[in-house]
């Protein structure tokens, strides 16, 4: 028998419903109830829609209000100190406290930590335990869950993040290693498994996206006790582990299948190795066939064929992960163009393949749907849209003559100092300057076609201008024009390049309330024409100073897209290394003589596994290279990266080869600065000498203080001061006054 399991449903609501409700929460615009009302519509909704496409195992609790690791802590009472909770029901007070912080005269607590959620652009609230955590059933949420769904009229398979996950997203304080409060929380688990069996649950599932990763060979041991604890307490209900986003490793594979859950899940679209685990399994599976994270159509037939070749006994089908990670819904999609809308799948028609795939195994039911897949696979595999030679020849001509400077940074240093003649610690920044209400009103007419292009482009004129006097003023060594054009920095250059399309509907959470609309890239992409010249230029004729002209690397585009699968991502991120280099080369034609590419997001695209590293590495350093080298020895490249941890991917750093890199330290500034202490970086680099993201204003003996450390261990003469990253998000008066304090701390430094 087959069955169609929906593993977890997006829950911000179609037109983001719950974004707005809790925006308006916080706000104090709507009372609790009317939040808990919208929640349980949607909720309804959630299931009815699961429902309707024909799933056997709905889902319950996958619903949140901010995050389901969030919510696994007051599941298990594990509130830090710090928010006050008084042992009782978490209440949404206490809930919204570890979420976002509180300022009030109660409580004045910041947020928990946030990271992100495995290799995902979701992002989760970080456990935080200590030594003497104790645990305890502290949240309703989970069972009201369940039973509101049965009065609904739905039977739903409650999911609940596991305890390995838990504890090992998780960070121990006091030099706690999470794990060892196993014991401690393996008979609350047991509390809660029982509690939905004895609420007639059949299925219970247990996510453990934690046993794909590298795990070490203590934690190994422990997976198979924990995993029976847990079925002992299911009694006669069935668990569903659910393992996603990668392969199991050997070792882990072994401990899980031999264990007493009923059906394990397995990743089958990012897990190849998986695969090989289907044939002749002795455990019931679940078998991960369509892809939760990106947007295509599934192929159905090469899926039908799996399953008959691989299935004999009685078997689930899902989406490879929670459908967390898709947008909602393609009928409600009204921007991409029909050609390639049909070659998508969002998570409701996600569902819709897999039951249509389990129609055609069982009795060969579905045939106009499969036969109308197969048209549209086929589509996609020939069309004219997404195939350009040029493009495909274009990577083919890869060498070390193109991923290659002309010249080794030392020789191009000598060459650079001497015609830039800049100061000793040059200040700069990272490139955006505020986007104020004025800029971002302005966009948003010019788009609704209130205000004429000609009108807009002035007004972008007047503040480029307005900020490069400004810059001037405050003595800043090497300006930039301020990025006002943009609204985002990958959007606006896949707006530009062929081979992305964008969508009006295809919003996935991000954190909380927080959604984006990655663009979507569907074929070779190229650049047609110039992107950024025309605003660094115009920049540049208003100064005698340098203006560094600003662009997006390609892994940062890469990885903040939906991208293509019918070809592997390295091949898309040259492509778009190759646009790079084509607006590189057009900047520098244009005199423009310094040119940042930033690659904030090179580090999050680091596979799961360490084993799989190095080729990543390999690949998007030399997309990197293959944008920047067209160079002549005399422009000077800049590259930009945040969201610190560099120290795993130090080396890899370095081999950019970029003349300057300006990098975020403010906020763990002793973390990078050993970093710089045990690896020797060779070339110049800006440690950002304050923090954007607070509106705090440091002082100027701070900043100093803060250079003359980076000056120990990076020969002085190679370092620059900047902030740690764009100024978009802040207003002007503190960034005036941040800067000019930055260029006095600068000043005094070069007087001593
Ligand atoms: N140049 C971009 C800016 O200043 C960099 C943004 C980023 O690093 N995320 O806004
Ligand atoms: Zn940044």
């Amino acid at each position: 028998m087959i069955q169609v399991a929906s593993i977890g449903y997006p829950r911000i609501g179609p037109k983001r419903e719950l974004k707005k409700a809790l925006e308006q929460f916080w706000k104090g615009d709507i009372q609790e109830q009317d939040l808990h009302n919208v929640a349980k519509n949607l909720r309804k909704q959630n299931w009815q829609t699961q429902k309707d496409c024909g799933v056997d195992l709905i889902s319950c609790n996958d619903f949140s209000f901010y995050d389901q690791v969030l919510d696994a802590i007051c599941l298990l009472g594990a509130v830090p100190k710090r928010y006050k909770w008084d042992g009782n029901e978490v209440n949404l007070k206490t809930y919204f406290a570890m979420a976002r912080g509180s300022q009030t005269s109660e409580l004045d607590v910041p947020a928990l930590e946030m990271t992100k959620w495995f290799d995902t652009n979701y992002h989760y609230l970080v456990p935080e335990l200590s030594k003497d955590q104790s645990f305890k059933i502290s949240s309703n949420k989970p069972f009201a869950e369940y039973e509101e769904a049965k009065q609904a009229g739905f039977n739903t398979k409650p999911v609940i993040l596991g305890p390995l996950s838990f504890l090992l997203l998780g960070k121990g304080i006091d030099g706690l290693n999470t794990i060892d409060l196993l014991d401690k929380i393996i008979p609350v688990y047991k509390e809660v498994v029982k509690k939905f069996a004895d609420l007639g649950a059949e299925w219970i599932q247990i996510d453990e996206p934690i046993l794909v990763k590298d795990l070490d060979s203590n934690v190994v041991s422990k997976i198979k006790n924990t995993l029976n604890e847990l079925k002992q307490a299911a009694g006669s209900s069935k668990i569903l582990l659910t393992t996603y986003f990668e392969d199991l490793n050997e070792d882990v594979k072994e401990e899980v299948f031999a264990s007493d859950v009923d059906v394990i899940h397995l990743d089958l679209v990012r897990g190849t190795k998986n695969k090989g685990y289907v044939k002749n399994s002795k455990k019931q599976l679940s078998l991960g066939l369509v892809d939760g994270r990106n947007v295509w159509k599934t192929n159905l037939q090469e899926k039908i064929d799996f399953v008959k070749d691989n299935v004999s006994g009685d078997v689930i089908i899902a989406s490879s992960c929670p459908l967390l990670h898709s947008p909602y819904d393609l009928e409600l999609e009204q921007k991409v163009p029909d050609e390639i809308k049909r070659w998508l799948s969002f998570a409701k028609q996600k569902l819709q393949e897999l039951s249509v795939i389990k129609g055609c195994v069982n009795e060969g039911s579905h045939k106009e749907e499969l036969e109308s897949n197969t048209a549209d696979v086929q589509d996609r595999k020939t069309s004219k849209l997404i195939h350009d030679d040029a493009v495909k020849n274009r990577i083919k001509t890869i060498n070390q003559s193109i991923v290659n400077r002309k010249s080794s940074y030392p020789e191009r240093a000598v060459v650079q100092k001497e015609i830039f003649a800049l100061p000793k610690y040059p200040t700069t920044t990272i490139g955006s300057f505020p986007q104020t209400t004025d800029v971002r009103q302005a966009r948003a007419k010019f788009k609704r076609g209130e205000l004429d292009g000609q009108s807009y482009d002035k007004f972008l004129e007047e503040k480029t201008i307005d900020t490069i006097k400004k810059q001037e003023e405050i003595g800043i060594d090497v300006i930039v024009h301020g990025e006002f054009e943009r609204n985002d920095m990958v959007e606006y250059f896949g707006e530009q390049l062929k081979g992305f399309t964008f969508t009006s509907s295809g919003f996935v959470q991000s954190y909380g309330s927080r959604c984006v609309k990655p663009p979507i890239i569907f074929g070779n992409v190229s650049r047609p024409k110039p992107m950024t010249v025309r605003w660094s230029k115009f920049a540049q004729e208003q100064t005698k100073q340098i203006v560094k002209g600003m662009l997006t690397g390609p892994i940062t585009i890469l990885q903040w897209s939906f991208v293509r699968d019918d070809q592997p991502r390295k091949f898309t991120a040259q492509e778009i290394g190759f646009a790079i280099r084509d607006e590189v080369e057009d900047l520098e034609k244009n005199g423009i003589r310094m040119i940042q590419i930033d690659e904030p997001a090179l580090r999050e695209g680091l596979p799961l596994k360490k084993k799989d590293w190095k080729e990543y590495l390999t690949w998007s350093v030399d997309c990197f290279k293959i944008s920047a080298a067209v160079v002549k020895d005399e422009t000077q490249i800049h590259t930009h990266m945040c969201y610190a941890e560099f120290e795993d991917i130090i080396d890899s750093i370095a081999a950019l080869d970029a003349d300057v890199i300006s990098i975020e330290t403010s906020r763990s500034r002793m973390e990078l600065l050993t970093t710089f202490e045990k690896f020797k970086y060779p070339n110049e680099v800006g440690p950002g000498v304050y923090d954007i993201h607070s509106p705090r204003v440091p002082s100027k003996d701070e900043m100093k203080e803060l250079i003359q450390k980076a000056s120990k261990l990076i020969d002085p003469s190679r370092v620059w001061v900047n902030p740690d990253c764009g100024l978009k998000t802040r207003g002007w008066p503190e960034t005036i006054d941040a800067l000019t304090k930055m260029v006095d701390a600068a000043k005094e430094l070069r007087a001593e």
